[in-house]
């Protein structure tokens, strides 16, 4: 693991801010290495893959720089977006020696490339480089993002365009880029970059951040030090594989921190361990699970299964967000009018008023140059900037005008029809965290504040079997004694509101070997599997019974109706759900259980239903000892009613209510007007 550095020569006494390396080869932590120059360094990695590579070994170097620029930037500089060809270009240019290198000036001629003043900032020299500001501030509007999708979700890493200063990434990836150039050409065939390439060469090279796993440095040492030997212990110790390929973020152009966003390399360590065999066994005694206790069972016990990906904000809709979504905009961005009318500076005191009009106005998109003079206002429209020297907005219809000066009465509040910068949300605000999932109306908020692209979980993969002898599917000819597939249509309409990726296992007999054999299909193809019907104890109950051989089987005989036993189990470590076949109580089992078990396994958070407390319609003496589900609806008076028959045969019965009655596992006895808490199916996205 290397602390990379953008200087000079730094002496031959070891010091901070130089190279430095860590090496854990076999479970043995080395000694950190220092490097006074990167002259030094490149000739020892060279000697060190040589070596390793003779060896037989593999080997994974980390680089704590960006493999990449932000999107557009090599396309501006190399006409292509390929972040190698973006190598090769620094590569063919950057000229180092242990006491000076070019690199200011390389950011200057690049600057100088566009119109306006940056993106590059920060000049460590003494003459002026044309092009070059020294601050920041000093830069126009950079033409492509200030940080790349990654650097959003590592809090405190700096950007790739200042070049001066303490930590200043930007000097370290042009003295970078050469050097990974030369790497990947001398070890061509035998190296992988990430996550450009897939991890299949024995030398793996990726970007790292030390900051993610290495904490405080012990007293008395140098922290680039202990961070480079911290980080490689950290990462030898989570046994990387050629595996993790998989869950790589698809940053083709921008590259990306290994260990954020990634599920499998948790950067505090937690990396959630394969479902163990006994993960649905329920504790001995309670013959009836209740409701609550299988919940928090299901909750203790499933985590998210899916990688994770980057998408367009507008491709977003019902996807999990991998980590905080942050603000890389405030919104507004300025103060701007909330109405057509003139601008001045307030507050306005009670009475008549008659105001001078200064030349010009200010038009969203079009904001007025100028300051307005004490005393005077400006023609503004709704969404202009609020222009200097006002910060007041007189709404058009409360005012006379001759076209020279406006009158109109007071008072007028200080900041009255005006929206203040930053008053809906902040630059570099977490507008969602983690585990979110992302609605409608949050593309529209994320696309406010500028987010084009969102990291969410892969969509979770849920495969629906149909299970029974007599099942057909619908628009086929049903012979004697079959009936319809009323739960897998259903079923995967169900899973796809609810975001997943729906995959449809068609129907299986009642024949061990076939299911056995449709099950190892879908646990190739699926991330979790629902099946309906098969999941009793009886004879035909071939779900139950292929489960019971995988030790892993669990038969949860729940306290509640409708619903029959819940089978769970692992088939080739991926979690099936058994439901019931009684549509019903599939129906019921599907909303209860299934929903917020998918919802974590897809990255996201346990989901319970938000009900409402309202007046029965209704009367029922219920006993103690299971909680039931009415199919229930809401009257025009406000109370709710329930189906007259409680029979879950009746599948219709799932179209005439509007969500169900949820009556506790208690005793209770419901008259008309007693407050029973009703659960629209809209709660449950159904
Ligand atoms: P099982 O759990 O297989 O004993 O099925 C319970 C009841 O549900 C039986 O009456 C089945 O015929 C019925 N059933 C099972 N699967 C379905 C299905 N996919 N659609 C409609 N009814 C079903
Ligand atoms: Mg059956």
């Amino acid at each position: 693991m290397v602390d990379w550095s953008g200087g000079n020569d730094r002496g031959a006494q070891p010091k901070a801010d130089a190279i430095w390396a860590g090496v854990v080869q076999d479970g043995t932590a080395q000694e950190p290495i220092y490097f006074r120059n990167r002259q030094v360094f490149t000739s020892w990695v060279f000697d060190f893959l040589d070596a390793a590579l003779a060896a037989d070994r593999k080997v994974m170097v980390g680089f704590d720089f960006p493999f990449g620029y932000p999107v557009g930037f090599g396309r501006h500089v190399t006409g292509s977006d390929d972040p190698f060809v973006l190598w090769e270009w620094f590569a063919d240019r950057v000229e180092d020696s242990p006491k000076a290198n070019n690199r200011f000036d390389i950011a200057g001629q690049i600057n100088g490339t566009l119109p306006g003043m940056g993106p590059y900032w920060g000049n460590g020299l003494k003459r002026d480089i044309a092009h070059l500001p020294r601050k920041g501030l000093a830069r126009d509007p950079n033409p492509f993002p200030e940080r790349r999708e990654i650097e959003t979700l590592a809090k405190g890493s700096f950007t790739c365009w200042q070049l001066a200063g303490a930590g200043s990434v930007g000097s370290q990836i042009i003295m970078g880029l050469p050097v990974l150039h030369k790497l990947r050409m001398a070890f061509a065939g035998q190296i992988a970059i990430w996550p450009f390439e897939p991890l299949t060469k024995p030398i793996a090279c990726m970007e790292i951040w030390p900051t993610l796993f290495a904490g405080p440095a012990p007293d008395g040492m140098i922290k680039d030090a202990h961070q480079v030997i911290a980080t490689a212990k950290a990462l030898h110790a989570r046994q990387l594989t050629p595996d993790h390929a998989d869950v790589a973020i698809s940053a083709p152009v921008e590259g990306w921190i290994l260990g954020i966003g990634q599920p499998k390399l948790d950067p505090m360590g937690l990396i959630p361990p394969p479902l163990r065999n006994d993960c649905f066994a329920m504790p001995q005694g309670a013959y009836w699970t209740p409701v609550d206790t299988a919940l928090a069972h299901l909750q203790a016990n499933l985590q998210a299964a899916t990688g994770v990906e980057s998408v367009s904000v507008g491709d977003g809709l019902g996807r999990v967000l991998a980590g905080p979504a942050i603000a890389l905009r405030a919104h507004p961005p300025a103060a701007n009018a909330a109405v057509d009318g003139y601008a001045l500076k307030g507050p306005i005191a009670k009475g008549a008023h008659e105001v001078p009009l200064c030349d010009g106005r200010a038009a969203a998109g079009v904001p007025f140059d100028g300051t307005v003079p004490d005393g005077h206002a400006l023609r503004i429209l709704t969404g202009a900037d609020i222009p200097a020297g006002t910060d007041t907005v007189i709404l058009q219809e409360d005012i006379t005008t001759n076209g020279a000066a406006i009158a109109f009465h007071g008072p007028l509040k200080k900041g009255a029809n005006a929206r203040a910068a930053g008053e809906d949300m902040k630059k570099g605000e977490v507008v969602f965290p983690g585990k979110h999932q992302v609605t409608l109306r949050d593309i529209a908020t994320l696309a406010a504040v500028g987010v084009g692209k969102i990291n969410v979980r892969k969509q979770l993969r849920v495969g629906v079997l149909s299970t029974g002898d007599e099942i057909v599917a619908p628009g086929k000819i049903a012979r004697r004694g079959q009936i319809y597939d009323a739960n897998r249509p259903m079923l995967l309409g169900a899973i796809r509101s609810w975001g997943h990726a729906a995959v449809d296992l068609g129907i299986a007999p009642d024949d061990r070997d076939t299911i056995r054999d449709m099950l190892d299909a879908a646990a190739q193809e699926c991330d979790v599997i629902l099946t309906s019907g098969g999941a009793s104890a009886g004879e035909e109950d071939h779900v139950s019974a292929l489960l019971e051989n995988t030790g892993s089987f669990a038969l949860w005989r729940i306290a509640m109706k409708p619903g029959r036993p819940l089978a769970l189990g692992l088939w080739n470590k991926k979690p099936v759900f058994g439901l019931p076949g009684n549509p019903v109580a599939a129906c019921v089992c599907a909303l209860i259980f299934a929903r917020p078990a998918l919802s974590v396994m897809a990255g996201g958070h346990w989901l319970t239903p938000l009900g409402y407390t309202l007046p029965a319609a209704f009367s029922k003496a219920k006993k103690e000892g299971r909680r039931e589900y009415l199919r229930a609806r809401l009257t025009p008076e406000g109370t709710v009613e329930v189906f007259p028959s409680e029979g879950s045969g009746r599948v219709s019965s799932l179209s005439w209510a509007t969500g169900l009655v949820e009556l506790p596992d208690e005793a209770i006895h419901v008259s008309e007007g007693t407050p029973v808490r009703f659960l629209p199916f809209d709660a449950f996205g159904f």
